[in-house]
């Protein structure tokens, strides 16, 4: 097995990655907080998530990957104020939390899918486990971890011998950083303290509530992830994922319950990805505009081509989107497609040429996971003198990682043309202002016509999306 030198944010060092058993690694990823679609920022952290996990797997390692879905208790400050995410989704749509939950869900499925993000080995609604939080909530008052104030259950961070173990942050940061409508919580003993179960009155509103022992209420965000993990992934944890954004208080506060519950050390390797950001800043929900697949893909871009624009950067590196780099992408990789498709049969395999591609695909990624370098491998590969059986060969092995869909294998999304794309967006502004003169059977044929060229349409709160039908 080569050697994998990755970043931890927990050391603040690249190292070489060594998981606690011989050949297994055990991963888990913060899942999608469904109350929105997910925006392609959100899918940066996923896709490079992607690419770590295949890259652990081309290495040979056995892993078990998990992911949660959070479905309650993420409020719209990641410190514990403001609404609930999924009630909030739930009232701007007039819909319940269960069924805001189901359709995020699956669009967040779908949009993987049309990425060539492997599903997880396990994944777990938090709503799914309330139960198990409760027992561990119960181990960490018995513990003298968390104590009961106004109603609600606290983590006691003045407990512990260290709290700041992912980051830097300090008192200074938490007056600034965490100020946006985060209102102060009297009953809170530390500032850092936070909240484990909620019950206070304030939350009366909420749909979903659970009996337990300290009344009705639900969970806080942080104890899903540290619960749903050790369920499924046992004590030890090889390596945790996640955005930057999640360091702090998200994954300083989970690192704190997991370890006072268990008592020894919990995960190994803390991986980060950095944000995809825009003319604004960090793309994000709450700024109301957001860009996600569906729309991509309705202006004409293959999903791909966005997994394409994510790995040509080192997801440490923030990255700032921009249609004219997307575009500059989109023709590359129609060409790279193109190329490979281009590719005969003929030629024996030329093994030792092959091996020494291999090695410098492994120094590329082994070093941090650089997706750039990677890329171009791949591209040596295709202008050198090897037959085309061997580059083909080749292309097959690395796209295992970089599942650019090059040689189909990857259930690639279906190139898009303009023509196509434009008749779309035409059919669709006649269709709205057919559904707009109340002539629904105008607008029934303009669907039956765009499905007939194979165009699926969705209408959402957001407008009319469409997709090639799979
Ligand atoms: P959420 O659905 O808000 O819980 O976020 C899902 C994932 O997306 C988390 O791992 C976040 O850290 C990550 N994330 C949020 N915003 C961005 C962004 N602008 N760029 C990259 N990752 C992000
Ligand atoms: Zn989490």
């Amino acid at each position: 097995m080569a050697g994998f030198n990755l970043y931890n944010t927990l050391t603040k060092k690249t190292e070489e990655f060594k998981p606690n058993e011989n050949g297994k690694v055990r991963m888990y990823t913060c899942g999608p907080t469904v109350y929105h679609f997910a925006h392609i920022g959100n899918l940066r952290s996923y896709i490079m998530e992607d690419v770590l996990e295949k890259y652990l797997r081309y290495m040979g390692y056995d892993v078990k990957r998990v992911m949660n879905i959070t479905d309650v208790g993420h409020l719209t400050s990641d410190a514990d104020s403001g609404e609930d995410k999924m009630l909030k989704g739930a009232k701007r749509e007039h819909k319940t939390v269960m069924e805001i939950a189901e359709f995020y869900r699956k669009a967040f499925f779908d949009d993987c899918a049309r990425l060539n993000i492997k599903t997880p080995d396990v994944i777990e609604p938090a709503t799914n486990c309330i139960p198990g939080f409760i027992h561990m909530i119960e181990g960490l008052l018995s513990k003298g971890y968390a104590y009961e104030a106004g109603g609600n259950v606290y983590f006691d961070t003045s407990k512990l011998k260290e709290y700041y173990v992912l980051s830097s942050q300090n008192e200074e940061y938490l007056k600034t950083g965490v100020r946006d409508d985060v209102e102060e919580d009297l009953n809170k003993r530390n500032k850092t303290d936070f909240v484990l179960w909620f019950t206070k009155s304030k939350f009366d509103e909420q749909e979903l509530k659970w009996e337990s022992p300290w009344g009705t209420g639900y969970p806080g965000w942080h104890i899903e992830c540290s619960y749903i993990s050790i369920k499924h992934l046992g004590e030890y944890l090889d390596i945790h994922c996640g955005g930057v954004d999640n360091i702090f208080p998200h994954h300083t506060n989970e690192i704190a319950q997991s370890e006072a519950y268990l008592g020894h050390k919990w995960c190994n390797y803390w991986f980060h990805v950095q944000h995809l950001n825009d003319q604004t800043g960090k793309m994000s929900k709450s700024k109301g505009v957001f860009l996600t697949i569906p729309v991509l893909e309705e202006k004409g871009y293959n999903p791909l081509v966005y997994r394409m624009f994510c790995l040509q950067s080192h997801y440490r590196k923030p990255l700032l989107f921009s249609f004219d780099v997307l575009d500059n992408v989109k023709t590359t990789y129609e060409k790279l497609v193109n190329k490979v498709t281009a590719l005969g049969t003929d030629g024996e395999l030329e093994k030792n040429d092959i091996e020494e591609y291999k090695k410098h695909f492994n120094e590329a990624l082994g070093n941090d996971l650089n997706t750039s370098q990677a890329l171009t491998v791949l591209y040596d590969v295709l202008k050198s003198g090897l037959n085309d059986a061997s580059k083909r060969f080749i292309v097959e092995d690395f796209d295992k990682v970089l599942s650019l869909g090059l040689l189909g294998g990857n259930a690639p999304a279906k190139e898009i043309s303009k023509d196509l794309a434009g008749l779309a967006e035409k059919l669709i502004a006649e269709r709205n202002e057919a559904r707009k003169n109340k002539d629904f059977a105008k607008a029934d044929a303009i669907r039956a016509e765009l499905a007939s060229k194979g165009i699926e349409i969705k209408d959402t709160r957001e407008g009319t999306v469409w997709s090639l039908a799979r």
